[in-house]
């Protein structure tokens, strides 16, 4: 019998669903069932509306002081409980407890501290006029948003949406992936003994197509954000033009990681390129899955680079030397595993991993897969061209800057970049001509949070972080006073 079973947050209270259904949640390290969520449905999506919208106007009149000091207060018990919090995502989503202590946990902690710091100097812009008048601009909360986040990053990605929404004025409904509902479930419980007014932050589990679908046709929902694959970013596009909802959509990724003949090879900069290809089992949507090599250096670079991927451990996420947990689901282990197989199929040689992992013990039935670099498949390629969100990364020469860059931008897809080069005019032109909304040069995964986040092409339609993420929250109104 699993252990846990979770609740939905709605108007400050805990709550099965109204159908009394639910999901089972599985441990993919173990392939067994640990948890139940509730399978809700657009009832209690209109549950949960109702009562944002009670809650929004009281919430957008609380002083941003008050505000703020809530948001830290939920960073406080959460950063306060870190281990519990980074031990049910590691179970949750597969992925090792080490990187939900170092990178998960904190990071959500930090997104809280961000919007809350931010939210208190924020001002909006004025302008007099020569002709007697002037125009300021109020940024005004919005009334009920909604937020929907995937399953790779489950508590950080929850916590960059909701933080935002909420320190910008707005009563927030959100839903975490079904497949890793648990830690948004207890910052829900959380969000209570914070003090944060009942309806304020509603929470609704469920099934992307049922609970995600209502939130975003809600009439009384004003704009989505969505993290999420590009397939499901169309569908939410689709539902939400009739009603001209702003959107915020960041999707998918085939990103481009990019090394120069005169880079420096050193060992930190050599593990940091490893970790972008295999970080969380390559399931962030910024892991750079191409890897472009300058021929001269093609060879060489192959062979320092396979030996580091081959020593990555794959184990037990809850042991501390592992490096690379389970895949999310089994779902998606039978995806990436038909990824592999399709490259084979396409002419791609295997140069290591390729196959499952069969653990022992109580892993026995884990969705473990090896590290995984094919080479020899071109860049126009199926394996090249679409997401696989798994540890699987092609390696492609190319001889100049003007072929890295072609292959750098031959993708359908836009969304981050890193670039390993010790020449500074070039990082600066390839950073400015490489059609992806991030770059990192000789750098990956730095983050600051004041910066703007989000992609290009298919990897999706506007800019998270910082001031960006404030801005979509509210609707700017123009007042113009001539004296
Ligand atoms: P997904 O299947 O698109 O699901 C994302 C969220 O949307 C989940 O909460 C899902 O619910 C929900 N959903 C599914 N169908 C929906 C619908 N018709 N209407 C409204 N909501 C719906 O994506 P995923 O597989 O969880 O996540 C992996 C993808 O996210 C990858 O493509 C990755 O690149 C991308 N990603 C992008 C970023 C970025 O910042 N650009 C960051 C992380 C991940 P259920 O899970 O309950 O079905």
């Amino acid at each position: 019998m699993p252990s846990l079973r979770l609740a939905n947050l709605i108007d400050g209270r805990l709550q099965a669903p109204r159908d009394n259904r639910w999901l089972d949640v599985f441990e993919p390290a173990t392939g067994q069932i640990f948890a139940l969520c509730p399978d809700s449905s657009p009832a209690d999506v209109d549950d949960a509306v109702q009562a944002a919208q009670r809650a929004a106007p009281a919430w957008s009149a609380t002083p941003t002081e008050q505000r703020a000091r809530l948001l830290n207060r939920l960073a406080d018990l959460i950063e306060a409980r870190l281990e519990e919090f980074a031990a049910l995502e590691s179970r949750d989503s597969g992925k090792p407890l080490n990187l939900a202590r170092s990178l998960d946990i904190p990071r959500a902690v930090a997104n809280l501290r961000y919007f809350a710091a931010a939210i208190v100097p924020w001002s909006s812009e004025s302008h007099a006029m020569e002709t007697g008048a002037i125009n300021y601009t109020l940024r005004q909360p919005l009334g009920v948003v909604g937020c929907i986040s995937p399953w790779n990053l489950p508590l950080y990605l929850f916590t960059w949406k909701i933080a935002p929404a909420l320190a910008a004025g707005n009563a927030v409904v959100a839903k975490p992936s079904e497949i890793t509902p648990c830690t948004a479930a207890l910052l829900g419980e959380l969000s209570m003994e914070a003090g944060f007014p009942a309806g304020v932050l509603n929470i609704v589990q469920g099934r992307g197509p049922e609970v995600g679908h209502a939130i975003v046709e809600h009439p009384a929902v004003k704009a989505v954000s969505f993290t999420g694959s590009t397939r499901t970013g169309a569908q939410i596009a689709t539902a939400a033009a009739p009603q001209f909802k702003k959107l915020s959509l960041e999707l998918g990724g085939k990103n481009p990681a990019v090394v120069f003949a005169d880079a420096d090879l050193s060992d930190a900069n050599l593990d940091t390129i490893v970790r972008s290809g295999f970080a969380n089992q390559g399931e962030i949507c910024l892991c750079g899955s191409r890897l472009l090599v300058q021929r001269s250096i093609y060879a060489r670079f192959r062979e320092l680079y396979l030996a580091r991927v081959r020593a990555l451990r794959v184990g037990d996420p809850s042991d501390a030397s592992s490096d690379v947990g389970a895949l999310v689901s089994q779902a998606h282990y039978d995806k990436v595993m038909g990824c592999i197989a399709q490259a084979r199929a396409e002419g791609g040689h295997v140069l290591c991993g390729g196959d499952a992992v069969q653990l022992a013990g109580r892993c026995a039935e884990g969705w473990f897969v090896a590290p995984t670099v094919v080479e020899g498949l071109a860049n126009d390629t199926h394996t090249n061209q679409h997401e696989i969100f798994g540890p699987v990364v092609c390696l492609i020469p190319f001889e100049d800057e003007a072929e890295a860059l072609a292959l750098a931008n031959g993708s359908g897809y836009g969304l981050a970049a890193s670039v390993w080069t010790r020449d500074l005019s070039r990082a600066h032109r390839f950073g400015a001509q490489v059609d992806v909304g991030i770059v990192w040069i000789n750098c990956w995964l730095l983050r600051d949070l004041r910066t703007p986040f989000g992609g290009t092409k298919q990897s999706g339609m506007g800019r998270e972080g910082g001031t960006e993420a404030l801005r979509f929250f509210t609707e700017p109104k123009n007042i113009c006073i001539r004296y």
